[in-house]
């Protein structure tokens, strides 16, 4: 039987990365997407192309219904799942400054980027846990898309910053209150990766990436690195550890003198 993943956000960009990712790795793959029913389609061929199954599931996650949705198509579909990946996200629509910046993208970002995974974590885990007393799933794992942006303070997107800080938490709390069930939960950190996200200011960070050397490894993040990161969670590489942060950051995190 091939291992079940949930890619929240998999139309595009990093989560598409994983999705094809994981599907070299010979998982069958639900592609979560917003509203890019196209290119959810384009990455379901991908999938396929590899070998698996894959079916494409169209759910805002920050809305309730919908994640209920996501989950019971999931569960309809393949009737387990070995692992959730919580990366879809967004950027705000405007970079606005700390001392002006308002409520409405504030809210925005914390209802896509924070609650609704924390939300989709908890649905999941509690059938991950009957499917484990059914003996039908062992030690599934649950992983989230974070960003340096966690820990890096970007005074002209603070939403963004505090709903990424507060990823970091989530996976803490649900690593320490999953592993008696054998459940590991890993927070994997993005640094700069070329996606349509980034795509707006693809010069300011071209600049600092190869002329100031802002990542000790000089180049652009690939969505194909992060996807590298979560199949080595994915295939039971890390069995003894959660919590665990994974850097897929060039460096970026690195203090040097
Ligand atoms: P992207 O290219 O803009 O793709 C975003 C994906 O999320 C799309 O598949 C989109 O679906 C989906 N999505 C957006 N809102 C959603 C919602 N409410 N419900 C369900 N799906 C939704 O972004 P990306 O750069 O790949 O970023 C993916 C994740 O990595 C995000 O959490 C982001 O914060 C994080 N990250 C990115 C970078 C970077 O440099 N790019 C760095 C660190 C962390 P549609 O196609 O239907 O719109």
């Amino acid at each position: 039987m091939r291992p079940v993943a949930l890619v929240t956000g998999a139309s595009r960009g990093i989560g598409r990365g994983i999705a094809v990712a994981l599907a070299d790795a010979g998982h069958d793959l639900v592609i979560n997407y917003a509203a890019n029913a196209d290119a959810a389609k384009e990455v379901q061929a991908a999938v396929e192309a590899a070998g698996g199954r894959a079916v494409p599931v169209r759910a805002d996650v920050s809305s309730a219904a919908d994640r209920e949705r996501l989950v019971e198509e999931t569960y309809a579909a393949f009737g387990r799942l070995d692992l959730l990946v919580n990366n879809a996200g967004v950027a705000p629509d405007v970079r606005a400054d700390l001392l002006e910046a308002g409520e409405e993208s504030f809210d925005r970002l914390i209802a896509i980027n924070l609650k609704g995974p924390y939300f989709l974590t908890q649905l999941v885990a509690n059938r991950m846990i009957e499917q484990i007393g059914t003996g039908v799933v062992s030690a599934p794992r649950i992983v989230t898309i974070s960003s340096i942006s966690a820990y890096t303070a970007s005074v002209n997107r603070g939403d963004y910053c505090v709903a990424k800080a507060g990823l970091a938490m989530m996976t803490t709390l649900y690593a320490a209150r999953l592993a008696e069930y054998g459940i590991n939960v890993y927070e994997i950190r993005p640094g700069i990766v070329a996606t349509d996200m980034t795509g707006a200011v693809t010069e300011k960070y071209d600049r600092l990436i190869h002329e100031e050397g802002i990542t000790p490894i000089r180049r652009w993040g690939q969505p194909a690195d992060v996807g590298a990161a979560v199949v080595a969670v994915a295939s039971g590489l890390l069995p003894f550890s959660t919590g665990q942060v994974i850097d897929v950051d060039g460096g970026f995190h690195l203090r040097t003198l």
